[in-house]
């Protein structure tokens, strides 16, 4: 159900006279996934009331204080454990989790894989931009290896954690990948995640044209766009590739999609004594 044309769906959710000017640097990929959301929010016909926003830190952290909803700002790494409170107490709520990379793999990514694992109620957004962005562009657990950045300025020499992959092997209901270039696929996989109950998951994979793109060889966010494009490839297709290519590509899609009972079900059954033994 998409209600309205999409300038006034930014109209209607956007807190325009209260944290604007935004933070994010011309051409960063945020606005594209923020737009997204707010279009895929429109077509689930939640009221906004009934939606819940948990942000953690980082440059999409602040996503948060920027749209009309239930929002809370959280420390780095936590927006999981808020969201999964926030659930429990109150399930009727549909709660989305907004993380960066660093947010949800590196100091928050025991929760993240235990959330999965519970399969919890809540849609956790991933927006990748390989580095650490908002504090000058460090690496972080996604940097892919060779990638340069400040800490890593020889090339990175690790493996990457690939995240949409991740929360598949560690029991999500839902996992998929999208890149703000496939801006109409990155809109319809979280529609799909927010539609369903568990654990879902959508890796959104993102410009950083400020410190990522400008390390390695894209300064520009047309440039890094490209990349976008040029390095996707979508996930029935990406079987054909050998695992030496499947490394250097952005493979895009659903992951994982099973229907598995969601947590807040067993949990409220379990109060209410109706669990079957
Ligand atoms: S530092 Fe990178 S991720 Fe952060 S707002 Fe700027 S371009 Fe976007």
């Amino acid at each position: 159900m998409n209600t309205l044309p999409n300038r006034l769906i930014l109209q209607k959710y956007l807190r325009h006279n209260v944290h604007f000017p935004h933070i994010w640097c011309p051409g960063c990929g945020n606005g594209i996934f923020l737009g997204a959301l707010l279009r895929a929010i429109e077509r689930t016909g939640y009221h906004r009331d009934q939606i819940v926003l948990v942000g953690g830190i980082g440059c999409i952290g602040r996503a948060t204080s920027y749209v009309d909803f239930n929002t809370v700002h959280t420390a780095h790494g936590r927006a999981l454990p808020f969201a999964t409170g926030i659930k429990a107490a109150n399930p009727a709520l549909k709660v989305i989790a907004i993380m960066g990379d660093g947010d949800a793999v590196a100091i928050g990514g025991n929760h993240l894989i235990h959330a999965c694992r519970r399969n919890i109620d809540v849609t956790a957004l991933v927006v990748n931009n390989f580095n650490y962005g908002m504090t000058g562009g460090q690496m972080s657990p996604t940097t892919p290896e060779g990638a340069r950045t400040p800490t890593s300025p020889g090339g990175s020499i690790e493996e990457p954690f690939h995240i949409a992959d991740l929360a598949a092997c560690a029991g999500a209901s839902f996992s998929a990948r999208a890149t703000t270039f496939h801006v109409r696929e990155m809109e319809s996989l979280i529609f799909k995640a927010l539609s369903r109950d568990g654990f879902s998951m959508v890796e959104v994979i993102s410009s950083c044209p400020a410190h990522y793109g400008a390390n390695n060889g894209a300064k520009t966010p047309v440039e890094m766009m490209r990349w976008q494009k040029e390095y996707s490839v979508p996930v029935d297709k990406a079987a054909a590739l050998s695992p030496e290519e499947r490394k250097k590509m952005i493979i895009t899609g659903i992951i994982a999609e099973r229907e598995v009972p969601g947590w807040t079900e067993k949990y409220r059954a379990t109060l209410d004594g109706k669990r079957e033994k």
